[in-house]
């Protein structure tokens, strides 16, 4: 049987064809080398290889400078997950490419049910995945008679919220090498890395995501929906299922993630709302990002309909969150620091908001998200961060740009209750960077967003400001300084 070379986001029993299949595994210390990575994320990495190749002795395990010095005699491979490997693979002589794994739909579904649409929307493709795949379907209709259950999943949250937390992973003497080895890639080869070293938080084999998947269906899916869009300081898993890492390295097939979480469903009684929820993310938002990044022109990385054209300061490149006062910033970026990871709403509320009110650059801010988070792939970050975040391309996939002030972080949150400023105050010391920050972007971009009707209101509450040239000068004169 020709033997199988999977790439490092490959590394589960789906992507080969039988359990007997022998396996090439490469790893190349030139990724390294081209961008500054979270350093979590390289440990995850190179540890999810390393203890594959060391678990079955099908694998055998290159270590090269590059792929093509790897790949030396004649293989298949799943379609890579990035638009340069793929060109890579395409390249390499006696390379066989093979359709995509690790996601729903397949590819010439998502573009029959795209092509000729005005609006790519999720909504749309997540009731079309539904139906295609009868997930959560009972005959024709969506089971309990609604297709989304989001406006009953977006509860402030609780005052204390009692979750057990997921298992932790046991470090073993493969993860003890790779910490060795990334230290001494930072002391004798100039290799940089970003963030905080620490114990390793995320899955890196089967068994390990097995167990949190285990645990997450049992014990935090049924809080799972309620509190999604909540943030809480001193929490920041809440009951997300921190799946993302494991799914991204395949580790995890989201076909088994979602029929674990149907069963639960159908079989426990867990709350519809939890599970619908949840399913949405992974049926929906997950293979959706995934069909866009391949489904839009390569140019849409290069999208920025706003024109924003600041460079990433170095406080929030560099994640120095001691150098911000604002909490709800600083929580987040440590989160980030320590440990690669924060949930959905920091990342699109706290960080995106903040920097497309701040007219950052589009591609920078992909960039970053890409090295800077243990789940971060190239092609996650596209639409997620160029459409959803940054509303750069003009809303081909969002109807709105997700701009929003303090009020938005109180009532989420429980931040701005022991922040030195005030999410009401938009002018003068106290005032609120998000809510200041909000209005300005607004009245920047009036023209811009003009025609948007779900932004006529929010514009219309423009002309009700009357310090609005002076928060503009304020937010003008604070520049690229942490807040
Ligand atoms: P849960 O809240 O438990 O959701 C379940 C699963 O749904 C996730 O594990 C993930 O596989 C999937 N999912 C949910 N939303 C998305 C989405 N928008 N895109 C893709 N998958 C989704 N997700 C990544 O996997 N990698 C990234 O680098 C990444 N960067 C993001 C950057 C920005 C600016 C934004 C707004 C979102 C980003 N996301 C990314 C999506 C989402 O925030 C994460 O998937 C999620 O927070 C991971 O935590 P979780 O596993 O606990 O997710
Ligand atoms: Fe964040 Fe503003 Fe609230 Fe402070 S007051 S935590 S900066 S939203």
């Amino acid at each position: 049987m020709t033997r199988r070379w999977l790439f490092a986001d490959q590394l589960g029993p789906h992507f080969l064809d039988s359990p007997d299949q022998p396996v090439l595994l490469v790893e190349s210390k030139a990724v390294f080398r081209r961008r500054v990575f979270h350093r979590q994320k390289a440990h995850l990495v190179l540890s999810a290889l390393r203890h594959l190749a060391a678990d079955d002795d099908r694998c055998s395990l290159v270590r090269a400078e590059t792929y093509a010095e790897a790949v030396t005699e004649p293989v298949t491979v799943c379609h890579p997950t990035s638009r340069a490997a793929r060109a890579l693979v395409r390249r390499l002589p006696g390379v066989e490419m093979l359709p995509p794994r690790g996601f729903v739909t397949a590819p010439q579904d998502f573009v029959a049910w795209a092509q000729g649409r005005d609006h790519l929307r999720l909504e749309d493709f997540y009731r079309h995945a539904r139906r295609h795949h009868d997930v959560l379907m009972d005959g024709a209709e969506p089971a309990g008679g609604r297709w989304n259950f989001d406006a009953d999943n977006r509860e402030p949250p609780p005052a204390a919220l009692h979750i057990p937390a997921p298992p932790p992973i046991v470090e073993d003497e493969i993860d003890e090498r790779v910490r060795a080895d990334l230290d001494r890639w930072e002391r004798d080869d100039g290799i940089r890395f970003a963030g905080r070293d620490g114990p390793r938080l995320f899955p890196a084999t089967r068994v390990e995501a097995l167990a949190r998947l285990d645990h997450f269906v049992e014990h935090r899916l049924p809080l799972f929906g309620p509190y999604e869009d909540a943030m809480l300081a001193g929490n920041p898993f809440m009951a997300h299922s921190m799946l993302s890492a494991s799914i991204n390295l395949g580790l995890l097939d989201p076909v088994e993630v979602i029929e674990r979480a149907e069963d639960a469903y159908r079989s426990k009684g867990v709350d519809l709302r939890c599970v619908e929820g949840f399913v949405r993310q992974i049926l929906g938002w997950r293979d959706f990002i995934w069909h866009l990044y391949w489904y839009f022109e390569p140019g849409y990385r290069a999208s920025n309909s706003l024109g924003a054209g600041e460079s990433l300061p170095a406080w929030f490149a560099g994640l120095d969150a001691d150098a911000v006062s604002a909490r709800c910033l600083s929580d987040v970026l440590a989160g980030v620091r320590d440990h690669g990871w924060v949930h959905h709403i920091p990342r699109l509320m706290v960080l995106g908001n903040y920097a497309m009110q701040r007219g950052w650059q589009p591609g920078a801010l992909a960039d970053w998200f890409h090295r800077s988070f243990v789940d971060g792939y190239e092609w996650v970050m596209t639409a997620n961060v160029i459409g959803m975040s940054q509303f750069a391309d003009a809303g081909r996939m969002s109807t709105k740009p997700y701009a929003a002030g303090g009020a938005y972080i109180n009532r989420m949150s429980d931040y701005c209750g022991g922040c030195r400023y005030n999410p009401k105050i938009r002018l003068g010391d106290d005032a609120c960077p998000y809510t200041a920050g909000y209005w300005s972007f607004l009245a920047r971009h009036e023209q811009d967003l003009a025609g948007n009707h779900r932004m006529r209101r929010p514009l219309h509450g423009l002309g009700r400001l009357s310090d609005l040239e002076a928060v503009i000068e304020q937010e003008e004169s604070r520049g690229s300084r942490a807040p």
